[in-house]
């Protein structure tokens, strides 16, 4: 699968999954723009070693919730690389709690980020890729957005959110030869998931069938895939990388 001189660009690149595809990416040789909230030094560093693959790569202080941030951040990389090929919303965050506990700044925060973050990148680099008559956009959903997860109403809703926004993007897209789809991880081995208690992490193993967590890497196999002319006839579709986890 090869993405020679494509330009890629991903949100929320500094850590785990965003890190891994942004990697992933790169050896196949797609030039990389990515952007971060916080996290400079990881972003300095994660240059440096996607340039170490032969291809350009930027990266960006913007915040995925504001739309001015992001449309610098896609018209600076526009005008660095020529044009956008590839497009990967992936900054996310979770807040969980009950419902009957959960503060609106749980619930707008979580919100904010996922799905209008999403909204923000996609449509500020969307017209670039309709014009050229050709384009993948991959929007990184969930497992809690296809079968819920108690104390995760605002991110299961998001994460559901994106999967209605991928088909029905996909459709708008479809006659200007851009592919629009979903990838939908279970829980993958990052920080997002570092404050997870042990106990509770035993629980959730027993309803993965293959028995483990995943790792980011196996995340941004699937999303090359997506981004690549290997999946040239998928549109609207979300793919599960879960161990199994949605199916039980
Ligand atoms: P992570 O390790 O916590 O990394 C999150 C990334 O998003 C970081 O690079 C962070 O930047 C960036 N980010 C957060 N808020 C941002 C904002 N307002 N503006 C710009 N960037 C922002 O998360 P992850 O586990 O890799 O998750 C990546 C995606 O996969 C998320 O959409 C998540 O919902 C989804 N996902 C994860 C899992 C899992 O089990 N880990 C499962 C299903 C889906 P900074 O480093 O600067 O903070």
């Amino acid at each position: 699968m090869q993405l020679r001189n494509k330009i890629a660009i991903i949100s929320g690149a500094t850590r785990g999954i965003g890190r891994a595809i942004a990697i992933e990416l790169a050896k196949a040789g797609a030039n990389i723009s990515f952007n971060y909230l916080k996290s400079s030094q990881n972003a300095i560093e994660l240059e440096e070693q996607v340039k170490s693959f032969g291809v350009k790569a930027r990266s960006f202080q913007s915040d995925i919730r504001d739309f001015e941030s992001v449309k610098n951040w896609v018209e600076e990389s526009r005008e660095f690389f020529g044009t956008i090929d590839i497009v990967i919303n992936n900054a996310g965050i979770i807040k969980d709690k009950a419902l009957a506990l959960m503060d609106i700044s749980d619930w707008t925060d979580v919100i904010n980020t996922n799905l209008t973050g999403a909204f923000n990148l996609t449509r500020a680099a969307v017209i670039t890729l309709l014009k050229q008559k050709s384009g993948s956009i991959i929007n990184i959903s969930s497992v809690s957005g296809i079968r819920g997860i108690p104390r995760q109403t605002n991110y299961s809703a998001s994460k559901a959110g994106l999967i209605g926004f991928t088909k029905s993007l996909a459709q708008e897209c479809a006659g200007y030869n851009v592919r629009v789809n979903a990838v939908a991880p279970g829980f993958i081995e990052t920080d997002m998931l570092s404050d997870l208690r042990q106990d509770y992490k035993e629980k959730i193993l027993k309803f993965i069938p293959l028995g483990r967590m995943g790792r980011a890497e196996e995340v941004a196999k699937a999303v090359k895939f997506l981004a690549s002319e290997s999946s040239n006839y998928i549109t609207g579709q979300t793919i599960v990388v879960d161990g199994g986890m949605a199916i039980v």
